[in-house]
């Protein structure tokens, strides 16, 4: 699932970085559970930070090939 921290808006999958399809409790980039006491950090992202987030990796794998030589 591809989830989204309100604290530091950073944009993640959590089954490359977690626990399979469900949404971590804390944010693996800035470590907050929440923003307020009744508010999580880490939500599930919207379709459109999942579709910026696909677009970021491919960008990034594409320049990774790049790099190889
Ligand atoms: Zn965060």
């Amino acid at each position: 699932m591809i989830c989204h921290c309100d604290y530091c808006h950073y944009t993640f999958d959590s089954a490359v970085s977690h626990l399979g399809d469900s949404i971590p409790e804390s944010c693996p980039d800035c470590g907050k559970t929440h923003i307020s006491a009744y508010t999580p950090a880490v939500r599930k992202a919207t379709e459109s930070e999942a579709t910026e987030y696909r677009r970021i990796r491919e960008e990034i794998l594409s320049e990774e090939r790049e790099g190889q030589w």
